[in-house]
This record gives structure tokens, sequence and C-alpha cells, in this order.
């Protein structure tokens, strides 16, 4: 007998317990939502910021990263990410762009379908290292027998499931999780709506405190989504130059952070002028627009205008080029879109467990090297989801699914029993 007894376990220190406090020290924390922008450290436990202060004296067990010389900001919230989109057969673009700060993403359309809440939240059960949510394309909201009343009931949560079935959708996981979309998508590259299905969209919209956005690279079309809001909200995504001619009272703009780079981004979505460049940059540097997107992941076939790559290098840019101070570049991917968001369906959940870097917030940060314009480690919920371009596998799992009336851990379709006696 080689073996008298069972190998013992192995016991490591208290140290290298990935449940034990974290404190991140020496960094420059920026976080705009609270009007910081110095030196200090920041203690994380048990997923939540629990103080961000000068010092914080280590205690016995605390896991401890040297942040001197990097950025620490709130994690990255993109409104405008193309997840499972249109072809995209891959969960790879989610390990991606939380290598490249994205901490929550809301990916527009995820195919057009009733489905996309139930076929990304089944991503989300299956584990996924950071928070996502969706918008329904309008046409396929639009293409059911419902009516516009039926719909409204339908995302409120509140049609009968009979009636579902027979105006909904045939498919009761479809007709169960629809109501967790966060928003309705228009895009005039896919369809143009009537006159009529554009005000049932925002009917639905503002009735069920949903998000309306529209993609607006197209000024006639801007100009058109902007005089039917008729005072309601409305997001006009990856804004042309044009489309912000007018103040038009509900409708917000977003950038696409390719788009305002010195570089003007990375060659793979599609190139902007240089004098729409400028204008963009005038409308940032005069609040115009205090909302920036990527409008695509990193390697999916599913391209918008931008990568998720380009956010960082773009905040760290216009800071640098004096657009606007490093805080309020910042705050266009932490605290101002989750300010929208909570304006937008009238929950103040939003900005109180994310964008910021209070105590009580979800802890999501991610330590930026600014020479190299890199996220050197992206936190999600307190876990390390990213280090060095690289997800840690351990960290899936560590995002949950983004409703409009607050973030669940699971959706709960993603373990459905294929049988049942
Ligand atoms: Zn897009």
């Amino acid at each position: 007998m080689m073996y008298t007894r069972a190998p013992q376990p192995i016991t490591f220190p208290e140290t290298l317990r990935p449940d034990a406090r974290l404190l991140i020290r020496g960094g420059r924390v920026v976080d705009p939502a609270h009007g910081v922008d110095a030196v200090k450290d920041l203690a994380i436990a048990d997923g939540r910021v629990q103080e961000v202060a000068d010092a914080i004296l280590p205690e016995r067990g605390d896991r401890i990263i040297d942040a001197a010389g990097l950025l620490v900001i709130p994690g990255l919230i993109d409104l405008h990410c193309h997840f499972h989109d249109l072809f995209d057969v891959s969960t790879m673009p989610a390990t991606e762009v939380v290598a490249h700060g994205t901490t929550v993403a809301l990916t527009p359309g995820a195919g057009n379908t009733l489905m996309a809440p139930a076929l990304l939240g089944a991503e989300v059960d299956r584990g996924l290292p950071l928070h996502v949510g969706c918008y329904i394309g309008a046409a396929a909201v639009l293409s059911t027998r419902a009516s516009p009343e039926q719909l409204i009931a339908y995302f409120r949560g509140e049609l009968p499931d009979s009636t579902r079935l027979q105006v909904i959708s045939r498919n009761p996981i479809t007709n169960a999780t629809g109501s967790l979309a966060v928003g309705l998508k228009d895009h005039m590259g896919h369809w143009i709506l009537s006159d009529e299905d554009l005000e049932t969209c925002f009917a639905i919209t503002q009735q069920t405190g949903m998000l309306f956005m529209s993609h607006c690279q197209d000024p006639e079309h801007a100009e058109r989504l902007a005089e039917a809001s008729r005072g309601r909200r409305v997001l006009l995504t990856h804004a042309t130059a044009a489309g912000l001619a007018r103040d038009h009272q509900g409708v917000t703009v977003d950038f696409t952070t390719a788009h305002l780079r010195r570089s003007r981004g990375l060659r793979d979505g599609i190139l902007i002028d240089p004098r729409a460049q400028v204008t963009a940059r005038d409308a940032i540097a005069g609040g115009r627009c205090r909302l920036l997107t990527s409008d695509g992941p990193c390697n999916a076939t599913m391209k918008g205008f931008g990568d998720a790559r380009e956010n960082i290098p773009c905040l760290l840019e216009l800071a640098e080029e004096g657009v606007v101070p490093l805080p309020d570049a910042v705050a266009m991917m932490t605290i101002n879109p989750v300010r929208f968001a909570a304006e937008a369906t009238g929950q103040r959940w939003w900005t109180q467990e994310l964008g910021h870097l209070g105590a009580g917030a979800r802890a999501s940060a991610v330590l930026v090297e600014p020479h190299a314009q890199r996220a050197v480690m992206t936190l999600v919920e307190g876990r390390i989801a990213a280090f060095e371009g690289r997800c840690i596998r351990s960290a899936h799992g560590a995002g949950g699914w983004v409703s409009r009336t607050g973030l669940r851990p699971r959706v709960g379709v993603g373990d459905l029993p294929l049988y049942k006696t």
C-alpha cells in the first residue's frame, strides 16, 4: 500500500480566501458621482463597496491590491453593446468586454426577437462575468396580434398567460420573460416604422417605464424621431452631428467612443468624418451630450460603429485633450447612464447600486493603467472578473440580469429540465 490514509486537503492562509475583504490601495480614485478625484484606498466586502478613504488600515485576512499609478473608476456601464445580436453564436464577446472594463452591458435587439430575454437570460444562468440586459426590436413587438393595450400589460407583466398564448407567443418561456426587457429598440436600417407604430412604441415605453432607443446615424431619421417624441423620452444613440442641430425636450443623445478617438477608432466600425468628430466633441464640451456607448463588443460578427476596446482610451483622450475634465469623461460611462436609466424607468435602484463607488454600491470597478490606456483589472460584484486583458473564468456567474426594476442574479431559464415526470 502506497497510502495509509486519504490525502488531506490543502488549507490556504486566510489571505488567499476569495471571499476575504479586498483592499485596493493607493490608486487615483475617480468617482464622479461623489466628486472624488484623489489618491484613496477602496475596501470591498461581500460584493459591495465598504468604504473609500484616504487610508484604510489592513486587517488580518485582507487581500490587498497595490493600485499606485493606476486609476480606480466605477465599472463601465454601456447602454449600447451588441451582445448576442444577429449572427453571433459565441459567448466570447461577454468575456472580452469585461476585460476592457465593461461591467454592465445592454444589448439592442439581441436578434430583434421577443425571445431575447429568454435566450440571453439563459446565458446569465449559465454564468456570465458581467451584468447584461436587452432591448427588444420594435418590429418583433409590433408584429404580434396584441393590441397596444395588451402590449403594455405584457411588458408590465400583467397580461394573463392564456391571453399571452393567444396574442404574444406560443412559447411560455418567451411569454414569461418578455417583461424583463429593459427597453424597446428602433433601427431605421432594419425597418422604418409607420407613424402609428412609432406612436405605439412611445405609448408602451412611457407607460411601462421602458427605455426607448433608436439608432440615428441618419440625420433625417433623427429629426423624425425628435419630432415624433413630442417631449417624451427617447435615446438617439450614436448621434450624428446633424442630429444635434436643435434641442428637443425629452431627446437624449449618445456618441460612440470609437468616433471620438484621435485615431477615429480601430477601423472595424464605420469611420466618422473628421468634421463630424469636431462637432461631436463640441457637443460634449458644451454639455449637450453626456452619454457614451461602445455600439459594439470586441471580436464579434455583429459590429456596430464601435468596439468596447475603445471605451477607456476614449475617456482618457477626452480628458487629455481638454474636451472635458477626467471625472466628467468617466461620468459619461458610469453615473450618467444610470441616471438616465433611473429617470426613464422611474426606478432609483440604478443610481443606488450602480455607476459609483459610494459605500453600499455594488462593487464593480476598473483599475486603469493610464499611459497604456487599458484596463488592468475589472471587478464585478467584488470579484476579479478580468485581469491583464483576460477574463477570469471563476468570475463567470458574477453577472446578473438587468431588468427595469432591479438586478437579478438569475433569470431561471438556463437550467430548466428538459423532461418533467
Ligand atoms: Zn447599434
